[in-house]
């Protein structure tokens, strides 16, 4: 059963051919004996198995819609009731949500079953997952590898079949490059697509919740429950969400795709280059015309997201000071002692790191230095895609410059982990939406094509990726020991 696809096991369940709850229990068996990942910081086996049985009372009344009875996983940043929610943090260790963040709201809903929540790098600042409390997740492909991240628990868990889908953020690339080092395909909406309420902040103005799956014709399905107008975030965009699974068949002929020069310079790894072109030649069969394009600013993306997401982070993260709630020091001498012992021993190195740098960009003197400059080039930077899918309809190339590289190679060296997301950042800081697709394999780890549209567009990135996929099978491949 684990085997199949969500669109495969959602008709398999009206069918009859199996229950939600015998479903249920085939993943959580699979749960425990790939437990080496470390995928999962919390199992809700109790709770999973009871909201099967409810999915199979829905089922047989004909109450049921696509998600119902599928066992599914979040990420572990998004705030569940009555279920420990971490951020992959030791701050949080203890912490228990009085409120479903809306993303889970409406997934439970659905009839979503919840097998658990997902390791992920802590506060989600992380390329690879190692910077989790609850330690590195592994990537099935190779489990000396990393998974990406942050949502690396994620991109492990639906690669390795141990949920049928799952739920991730994306600040920086923490959707997509996961995805794209696990082989799977991963989905950042527009900003303001996906509700943040309840989803744990790092940067606001750039964080956004999506869908990671097997297929495209997955993430439509698993999309269309997730986005929509919420009340409760002020960055909720109030526009129609279309219906994502009609659009997925329609031609590609004179699909317009632009291939930026940026993207296809030196950094990229040839053999990852080459899956690439290979992948492209595959859209111009299907009609598309390639168009050079170049976007000028790319360049700065890094520099200026790690000024704007750390100073945003440092803000976010103000609130777990030891007393409201999360962790906090054992007898603390005064208030001083208890905020800087509860924030020095309940953060990781990366979290301070961040909050460092954020503090000092924001700080007076530095503000219009760093801060206000940053701000400046992510407007030159939302230019370059306005400008750029002015003139083509998708914009593609890589996800990341190599494919999964080896736990423990890149974390003493901060500025070469920021690299790991030169391709991904850019697309954040201008709010476009965007996926990572499989595309092909080097030396058998797995390769990321990306695809990025236009605002709220995420219908035509899905048909886009939807046809490449009725044309390859990249996207179909299991790793080694998890079929
Ligand atoms: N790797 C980037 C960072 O650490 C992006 C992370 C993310 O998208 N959450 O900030």
């Amino acid at each position: 059963m684990h085997t199949k696809t969500l669109t495969e096991l959602s008709l398999g369940l009206r069918s009859g051919a199996f229950s939600s709850v015998e479903l249920t229990q085939t993943f959580l068996q699979r749960i425990s004996q790939h437990q080496d990942l470390n995928a999962y910081i919390t199992v809700t086996e109790e709770l999973a198995l009871q909201q099967a049985l409810a999915a199979d009372v829905r089922l047989a009344n004909g109450t049921a819609d696509c998600l119902t009875g599928i066992p599914i996983a979040q990420k572990d940043i998004f705030c569940t009731l009555d279920v420990k929610t971490t951020c992959g943090s030791k701050m949080l260790d203890n912490f228990i949500a009085p409120y479903n963040a809306t993303v889970v709201e409406k997934l439970n809903q659905s009839g979503a079953v919840m097998l658990g929540k997902l390791n992920m790098d802590e506060f989600a600042m992380g390329s690879s997952n190692e910077t989790s409390y609850y330690g590195a997740v592994k990537n099935p492909w190779n489990i000396t590898t990393v998974p990406g991240g942050s949502s690396g628990g994620s991109a492990a868990a639906v690669a390795a079949r141990l949920a049928v889908c799952a739920t991730g953020t994306d600040t920086g690339g923490s959707i997509r490059q996961p995805a794209a080092l696990c082989g799977i395909t991963g989905l950042k909406p527009t900003y303001g697509r996906v509700s943040r309420y309840g989803m744990i902040a790092y940067a606001s103005s750039l964080d956004q919740g999506g869908p990671m799956t097997r297929s495209a014709e997955d993430a439509a399905i698993v999309l269309q429950t997730m986005a929509g107008f919420d009340a409760k975030d002020s960055t909720s965009v109030d526009l129609p969400v279309p219906n994502y699974s009609a659009e997925l068949n329609n031609s590609l002929a004179g699909l317009k795709i632009g291939l930026p020069k940026e993207f296809f310079s030196d950094g990229l790894n040839s053999d990852v280059a080459a899956v690439l072109a290979t992948a492209i030649d595959e859209y111009r069969k299907l009609g598309a015309e390639i168009i050079d394009i170049s976007m000028p600013n790319l360049k700065l993306a890094i520099p200026a997201y790690y000024v704007i997401a750390p100073a945003e982070c440092s803000a976010n993260l103000s609130r777990f000071d030891g007393v409201r709630y999360g962790y906090r020091c054992e007898n603390p001498k005064d208030l001083t002692d208890l905020y800087t012992r509860s924030r020095g021993e309940g953060f990781g190195k990366e979290v301070k790191r961040r909050i460092l740098m954020g503090t000092y960009a924001l700080s007076t003197g530095y503000y219009d230095a760093y801060y206000l400059k940053a701000q400046k080039i992510r407007r030159l930077i939302s230019d370059d895609f306005k400008n750029a899918l002015a003139k083509v309809d998708v914009i593609m190339g890589p996800v990341t410059p190599t494919t999964a590289f080896g736990i423990g190679e890149k974390m003493d060296d901060p500025i070469e982990m920021y690299l790991s997301d030169i391709y991904t950042i850019a697309i954040n800081l201008a709010g476009v939406p965007a996926m990572s697709i499989p595309a092909g394999f080097v030396a058998g780890m797995p390769v990321g094509l990306q695809l990025i549209g236009s605002y709220f567009a995420e219908d035509r990135l899905l048909n886009i990726a939807h046809q490449y996929q009725q044309v390859t099978d990249w996207h179909q491949q299991t790793p080694n020991g998890f079929e």
